[in-house]
This record gives structure tokens, C-alpha cells and sequence, in this order.
């Protein structure tokens, strides 16, 4: 066992109460630190939590928390701008489905489930430097206080303030020349209600899925070679994008009616989609990243969430079974790091494939039935991804 009894968690996004429910579970007292001074509602989009991060959130009994707020996804479908399917990809055999939902429903289900298994949480804690010793770490915060426990979980997400004091010369986000965008649409459009349709359209791309409450929530992207980050692209009046949006989906089933269906002000403006690359260090001392701080791969792979769920219980594991700090984090890195590479490389093709234009989509078309018969089989590319699960109860190996 190490001598870890408590840890500082910084950032309450996912994975910060996600780590600290797990290392709660692994008999490690953990507080989680929030840059922001209230809980994260309202905030982003919306995503899809994968089977295999469900499966990791039952180890503390967080998967039914998520459940209550998502909407179950049983396959995906893919159709062209006027409205034909292409293909269909059935979800895999045996697994429950993922489940399709609001960022923020998930970030307030996360935190409420933390909150109520005994996890403290902090807010208006913003990190902004650190003092390791061997005997322990202390944070610095913004606002003068600071805290000092065994280690430090950098969750902090895709900007981590951590993954800077690790390594200074760390490598920041890449954005994908592609800005993000979505909505709840005030219409059903018709649809399976347990579907996520992709459309290939005729300018664009669009995915949508219809809510229990009779609006279909969509989401798009705008290619922009400069980046810009969330606060720039809001910086454009709302209506100026819902125009250029209109202009892209005009001709297409059922984007036409879906952004006719949009108001401005329900206009959810992201920026250019962020990925991380390759991390040289994941850790250093007593300290240590987790979720998109270490691995954010593109959204196209459905995974960013679950991931960073996997490796918060996982670390959690380590922690509980290793001798020492720097046995527990080399065992963590050793067992994450093959896994996360791999999904970020799927997801990178999945981008190329949306980086559209008339010719990529009427490729995209013609080669969806071939592709679903060869390189895309579902099992083979979305298996290894879904039926991963992490076995809690075995003793980590050094
Ligand atoms: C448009 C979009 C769509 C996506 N779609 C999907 C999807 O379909 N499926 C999926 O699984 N994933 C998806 N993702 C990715 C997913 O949202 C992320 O992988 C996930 O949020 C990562 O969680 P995290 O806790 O690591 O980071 P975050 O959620 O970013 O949380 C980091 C937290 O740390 C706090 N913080 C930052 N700096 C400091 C500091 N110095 N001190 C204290 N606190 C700090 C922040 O305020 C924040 O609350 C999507 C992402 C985007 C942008």
C-alpha cells in the first residue's frame, strides 16, 4: 500500500469528481478544487457517455446518476442531405446502450452524486502553482489560501494549469480547422427515437437525435482554418453564425428545418473543436493528469467523457495497490496511455471525414455501404473502444 491518505483534486469538471469518487472507493480522502465560484451548469453542449464509462462509473454506483439525466442510444444512422439512409451502425451486441446528454446535466449529476457520497468540494479555487516536497504537495490558489495533501490530480481539463507545472514545455491543445456548434430545436423532426442520425449533407455535416421532450438536439461545425476559442467565437453575434449555418444546411433533410427551428439566443457557440496531442509527461513528483488535461481526443469519437472516467478510476487503483507515488503514477501511464493513443487516432480519421466539402460528402456517400461491409465494422472498430472494463478488484501489478 502507499502512504497516500489524501489528495487534492484541481478542477470539478468530470473527471475531478469522477477521481475523487473513485479514490474515495480506494480509501483515499480526496477534496476537489474549482477554479470557477459556482458548479459548472449551463455550460457547453452535448455528448454521449460510451458503455465502457458507464461501466467504470458503477464501480461507485455513479452510472445510474448519469442514466437519470441521458437519453439511451441504441444504433447510429447514417443518411445524405435528402434524407436517404446510408447506413446504419446497430449498437454492439450485448452492451447497454451509450447514453446521449446535456454537458452540464452531466457535470450537475457528476458533482450531486460526489457531494453525496462525502466528497468536499471547493470552489473559486483557482491553482496557480505548486510546492512538492518528498514529505507532500501544497497548491497555491488564486485568491492567497492554499491546501496540501499526498498528491495532486490534475483535472483540470484541455488548458490545465497542472500539465504546465509538470512540464513547462508541454505541448497545448491543436484545434481542428472545424467550429463547433449546436442546439435544442423547437421541432421533432421525424426519427427512431433511440438513434443519432449523421448526415452528410451537401455542404455539411450534421448530427441530431430527438429529445423525450419533443425538440431534436443538434450539432454542427463551420470550417475556420483560425482557431478561436470559445469566448472569441461568442464574441460574433449569435445571429451572424445562425445565418451562416442556414446557408450551409439550406439545402439539406432535415438540417433546413432544424436551423429554421433554432433561435439565436438558443444558439450553443463552442469555437474550434481542441484535441491534445501526444503528452511527453503525464506526471512528475506528486503530481498527476487525468481526463482531457493528459488525453482529449476529438469529440467525433464519443470517448472524451468516458475516457477521462476510465483513467480517474484507474488511477484510483493504482494509488490503492502500489507501494509508492511514483510506482502507482508509472502504473497508471503504462496501463492508459496505449488505450488513449488508439482512440485518438480513430477519432482523427472520423475528423477528416467530417472536414466536408461536395466532394468528401459524395465520397462519403458512395463509400459508406462498401465501408460497412469492410473497414467499418462496428465490432472491430467501436469493440475494443465499448467492451473495455475495468477490473476494480484485482490488485494493480508493479
Ligand atoms: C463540443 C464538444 C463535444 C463533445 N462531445 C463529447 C462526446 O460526445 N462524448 C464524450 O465522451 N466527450 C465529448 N466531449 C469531451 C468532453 O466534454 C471532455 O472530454 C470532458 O469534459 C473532459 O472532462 P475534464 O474533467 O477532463 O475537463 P473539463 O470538463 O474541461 O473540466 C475541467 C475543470 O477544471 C477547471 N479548471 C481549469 N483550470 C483550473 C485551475 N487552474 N484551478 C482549478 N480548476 C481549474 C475548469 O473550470 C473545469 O471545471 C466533447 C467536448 C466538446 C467541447
Amino acid at each position: 500500500m502507499t502512504r497516500v491518505r489524501t489528495a487534492l483534486v484541481i478542477g470539478g469538471g468530470i473527471a475531478g469528481p469522477v477521481a475523487a469518487m473513485a479514490l474515495r472507493k480506494a480509501g483515499i480522502e480526496p477534496t476537489v478544487y474549482e477554479a470557477y465560484a459556482t458548479p459548472a451548469d449551463g455550460v457547453g453542449g452535448m455528448l454521449t457517455v460510451a458503455p465502457n464509462g458507464l461501466d467504470a462509473l458503477r464501480i461507485f454506483g455513479a452510472d445510474e446518476a448519469v442514466r437519470a439525466v441521458g437519453q439511451p442510444i441504441e444504433h447510429m444512422v447514417m443518411a445524405d442531405g435528402r434524407g436517404k439512409r446510408i447506413g446504419a451502425i446497430p449498437g454492439l451486441a450485448g452492451l447497454p446502450p451509450s447514453q446521449a446528454l446535456w454537458r452540464s446535466d452531466l457535470y450537475r449529476a457528476l458533482h450531486d452524486h460526489a457531494v453525496a457520497q462525502g466528497v468536499r468540494m471547493e470552489y473559486g479555487k483557482r491553482l496557480v502553482a505548486v510546492d512538492d516536497t518528498p514529505a507532500g504537495i501544497t497548491a497555491q490558489f488564486a485568491d492567497g489560501s492554499s491546501a496540501s495533501g499526498d498528491v495532486l490530480v490534475g483535472a483540470d481539463g484541455i488548458r490545465s494549469t497542472v500539465r504546465t507545472l509538470i512540464d513547462p514545455d508541454a505541448p497545448g491543445p491543436e484545434h481542428v480547422p472545424l467550429l463547433n456548434f449546436g442546439a435544442a430545436a423547437d421541432i421533432a423532426v421525424p426519427a427512431d427515437p433511440d438513434a443519432t442520425y449523421f448526415v452528410f449533407g451537401k455542404r455539411g455535416f450534421l448530427g441530431y437525435w430527438v429529445q423525450p421532450d419533443g425538440r431534436t438536439a443538434w450539432f454542427g461545425n463551420l470550417p475556420h482554418e483560425t482557431p478561436m476559442t470559445t469566448a472569441q467565437a461568442q464574441e460574433v453575434p449569435a445571429a451572424d453564425w445562425l445565418r451562416r449555418l442556414r446557408e450551409v444546411y439550406a439545402d439539406d433533410v432535415p438540417g433546413r428545418d432544424l436551423l429554421e427551428h433554432t433561435s439565436a439566443d438558443r444558439l450553443i457557440v463552442l469555437g474550434s473543436i481542441e484535441i491534445m496531442p501526444k503528452l511527453p509527461r503525464w506526471h512528475r513528483g506528486r503530481m498527476v493528469l487525468v481526463g482531457d488535461a493528459a488525453h482529449a481526443p476529438s469529440p467525433s469519437s464519443g470517448q472524451g467523457a468516458s475516457l477521462a472516467t476510465e483513467s480517474a478510476v484507474q488511477l484510483a487503483r493504482c494509488l490503492r495497490d502500489l507501494p509508492d507515488v511514483p510506482s502507482a503514477f508509472a502504473a497508471y501511464e503504462r496501463l492508459r496511455r496505449p488505450r488513449v493513443e488508439k482512440v485518438a487516432a480513430r477519432a482523427a480519421k472520423t475528423n477528416n471525414s467530417k472536414s466536408f466539402g461536395p466532394v468528401a460528402t459524395t465520397l462519403m456517400r458512395l463509400l459508406m455501404p462498401v465501408a460497412m461491409r469492410t473497414f467499418l465494422r462496428p465490432e472491430r472498430t467501436l469493440g475494443p473502444e465499448q467492451r473495455y472494463r475495468i477490473a476494480w478488484d484485482e490488485v494493480v501489478a508493479t
